[in-house]
């Protein structure tokens, strides 16, 4: 697709948004009330408020290679803290995905560069979960090593002082750990407690 097609399919869009709500920019334009932050994979493939079926306004979104939540990176940091702290979200939702080259790319660990220390947390994960992975074939290590991401994710957004902050002044802030496969486009819950993490 030509970028030009891009600014004709955005006009189009702006068009079909009006006629279902007349005043659908000019109240997002005052203000943002999303009640969830996603922090999901930059897989073009998970697209947040397509597969939620959420418009404009509703999700808070941060992304990055393989939904990795990282004590180092102020980037996923600032936006938990704008999320909780501003618009006072009331749910947090890490999700994976089936498929992730990320994930992948942390099994076969000969990737160069950037991505091979980004990756470096999700070999970690590998390693510390070694013996229940070592009984399962080529795919189901992948999909357990995708969901494993998301717990282990979940865990580092948990133990942000922001999240711990939120809870000892009991707001009304629940993690979720998601997983969406792209092949069916169907999310699923892993139900991870936070009792349990
Ligand atoms: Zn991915």
């Amino acid at each position: 697709m030509d970028t030009k097609d891009i600014f004709k399919n955005n006009k189009k869009w702006a068009q079909e948004q009006l006629k279902n709500n007349p005043k659908f920019f000019t109240s997002l334009s005052k203000q943002q009330h999303p009640n969830y932050l996603w922090i999901g994979c930059s897989d073009s493939r998970v697209p947040t408020n397509q597969i939620m079926n959420l418009p404009a306004g509703d999700v808070f979104v941060h992304r990055n290679i393989a939904n990795i939540v990282a004590h180092t990176d102020f980037n996923c940091l600032s936006a938990i803290e704008y999320a909780v702290e501003v618009l006072k979200v009331e749910h947090i939702i890490v999700c994976g995905h089936y498929g992730c080259g990320g994930v992948k790319a942390a099994m076969d660990g000969n990737t160069p560069g950037y991505v091979g220390n980004w990756l470096s947390n999700i070999k970690d994960i590998i390693k510390l979960n070694k013996d229940e992975l070592k009984d399962l074939n080529e795919q189901e290590k992948y999909n357990k090593v995708c969901e494993l991401n998301v717990l282990e994710q979940v865990k580092n957004a948990s133990s942000t002082t922001i999240v711990q902050n939120a809870w000892k002044n009991n707001a009304n802030l629940t993690i979720h750990g998601w997983i969406y496969c792209i092949s069916d486009g169907i999310l699923h819950d892993l139900k991870l407690d936070k009792n349990t993490l």
